[in-house]
């Protein structure tokens, strides 16, 4: 057969799986957490630096109570040195569900036929953007299930309509992305419509298991999914957000294999991802799934700590799946993002009470169901800056930039100003008396601690302008 060259195309390494159950498991098998080792690795990642999988391997074999204690530590001042004391919060919203995977634990998968299935319209998309901006939010994620209906074209469409909604002074001003993998032409698409992060969970990492949970559909396709943020660094989408779905498999495997994909993107791409997820598993119609696997609440809020000590840089996302109690607990050690005023049913945003009744889209169950509000509140009497800050990728600091979080007095020159200042327009636009009365206390204070990193006066200018009317400032 004759040579074609326009056809021949040299295999791109970066595309090839590089997750390797073995020696995953031989790192898992074979590290042991002596107090020595334990200690040195804490201090390694006080020192900011990334924790290979050898490191890891050593906490999450750690069983210790007192040695727990000491990572729980290490990942609570860990956070405040790179993170400071402000969280930022989004919303998730739901465009679809209609999905041909069978997912054995997911509500929406394509056996389970009680689901009513749903794809809003292009005029209840602008209403659910109106009652979210309603509620004061900037940030969201969009969430698809996987659909012929749900191309590149269709979500690039629903990412532009919604950064058209503007309610009073709402807006949304960062629009991050969770659907099925798409190829390379399909990233850019999508990246085009001007989007933040797009997110794609690996669920479980053991390609056995993983099988074992996807019986049929595009989705049963392990490497295509395994290499699908490799497709949209090639797109030039370079703000990625992985994770698993822990419940499923291993938890120490899970974790093992999230900073395994965060090195693959660190030495292809020079950036690793922008957040890492680690959802666990919640009830959810016909889930059809052991709990062999279930991750206790010790376990995960060790799983987070240890996270944050083996990725310093790298956002961690902590969702409405998770109760209260449980979110109070897990935020100190680490996390960095999490949603407030969750609905994931279909259309639940606009929709009153009375009307809600007959809504059967969830596609599993959210256990915080706080108002935006109530948690702003929690967050500001807990001395946390509640954050809608949305400069970094506006401004052009992602991929490789974002790096400069390493930068010294990042955090205080850009993070905390501009928390401060879409906190205050919180505050003017959607905050109670009492929560202004709290909220500005909680902003003087944070501004006099701003040690010359940036000027004070100069945040002080603009959160007066803010006051006076004036939006979407930052440094
Ligand atoms: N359909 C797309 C996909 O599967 O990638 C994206 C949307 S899916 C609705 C978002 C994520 O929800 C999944 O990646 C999975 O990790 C998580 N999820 C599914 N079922 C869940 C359950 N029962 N409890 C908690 N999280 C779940
Ligand atoms: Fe569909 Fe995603 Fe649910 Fe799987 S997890 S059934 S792909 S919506």
């Amino acid at each position: 057969m004759k040579f074609k060259p326009e056809t021949y195309r040299i295999p791109d390494e970066r595309m090839k799986p590089f997750i390797d159950s073995e020696e995953i498991w031989g790192y898992i098998n074979s590290t042991k957490p002596t107090k020595e080792k334990v200690r040195q690795v804490i201090a390694k990642a006080m020192d900011k630096q990334r924790l290979n999988l050898e490191d890891t391997a050593t906490l999450v074999n750690t069983t210790d109570p007192e040695l727990i204690e000491e990572i729980l530590q290490g990942a609570r001042t860990l956070k405040e040195k790179v993170y400071g004391n402000r969280i930022v919060l989004f919303a998730p919203l739901y465009i679809g569900n209609k999905c041909t995977n069978n997912c054995k634990y997911c509500g929406f998968r394509s056996s389970n036929k009680e689901a009513v299935r749903k794809t809003l319209s292009d005029d209840e998309i602008v209403k659910e953007v109106e009652a979210l901006e309603e509620n004061g939010q900037k940030r969201l994620i969009l969430v698809y299930g996987e659909h012929q209906n749900y191309s590149p074209e269709y979500i690039a469409h629903t990412v532009k309509l919604v950064y058209g909604v503007k309610k009073n002074n709402g807006e949304i001003r960062r629009v991050n992305i969770n659907a099925a993998p798409l190829d390379i032409e399909g990233f850019k698409t999508v990246k085009e419509s001007g989007i933040g992060t797009y997110q794609v969970f690996q669920e479980t990492y053991d390609p056995v298991a993983y099988e074992s949970y996807h019986p049929s559909g595009k989705k049963r396709d392990y490497e295509w999914r395994l290499t699908s943020l490799d497709r949209a660094q090639e797109a030039g989408l370079d703000d990625v957000g992985i994770g698993a779905l822990f419940g499923l498999y291993d938890w120490r495997f899970e974790v093992l294999s999230l900073i395994r994909h965060t090195n693959h993107l660190e030495a292809c791409y020079n950036v690793g991802p922008h957040t890492i997820s680690f959802p666990r598993i919640k009830s959810a119609a016909s889930l059809d799934i052991t709990d062999k696997h279930f991750v206790s609440d010790e376990d995960f809020v060790k799983l987070v700590a240890i996270l944050r000590l083996a990725v310093p840089y790298t956002g961690l996302i902590l969702t409405a799946r998770e109760p209260a109690n449980i979110r109070r607990q897990v935020i100190q050690f680490g996390v960095s993002q999490i949603d407030g005023g969750t609905k994931i049913e279909l259309g639940s945003y606009s929709h009153t009470e009375n009307d809600k009744q007959n809504l059967n889209r969830e596609q599993f169950t959210i256990n915080d169901n706080r108002s935006l509000s109530e948690i702003i509140d929690e967050l500001i009497e807990n001395d946390y800056i509640p954050s809608f800050c949305t400069a970094c990728y506006r401004l052009g600091r992602t991929g490789e930039h974002f790096m400069e979080f390493s930068v010294p007095g990042f955090i205080k020159r850009y993070c905390t100003p501009n928390a401060l200042m879409t906190l205050t327009e919180y505050l003017v636009d959607y905050g109670t008396l009492e929560q202004k009365e709290k909220g500005y206390k909680l902003i003087e204070k944070n501004l006099n601690q701003l040690n010359g990193h940036q000027d004070a006066e100069e945040v002080r200018r603009r959160i007066d302008k803010i006051i006076a009317g004036e939006r979407d400032l930052y440094f």
